[in-house]
């Protein structure tokens, strides 16, 4: 019998296992929504530097969500 867990974003469940790499949330983009709490309302990064404290990939996940930013809002890194 499979461990699941909810998905602290968005509440869905999900396997604990290595088929569920972004653990415990179902997607990437839960995770990237809980460690730098934005959403694509709001393009905002209020702390990166904490969120490496947290988890050691936090450099690709800052390069995830500059790639996502890039995508949706080009404007954000702008000066
Ligand atoms: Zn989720």
């Amino acid at each position: 019998m499979p461990t699941t867990v909810n998905c602290p974003t968005c509440e869905k469940p999900v396997l604990w296992g290595e088929q569920s790499p972004h653990r415990p949330f179902c997607s990437k983009r839960c995770q990237l929504i809980d460690l730098g709490e934005w959403s694509d309302e709001s393009n905002t990064i209020s702390s990166p530097i904490s969120t490496e404290q947290k988890h050691g990939d936090a450099q690709a996940l800052i390069e995830d969500i500059e790639a996502m930013l890039a995508k949706n809002d080009d404007s954000f890194f702008k000066e």
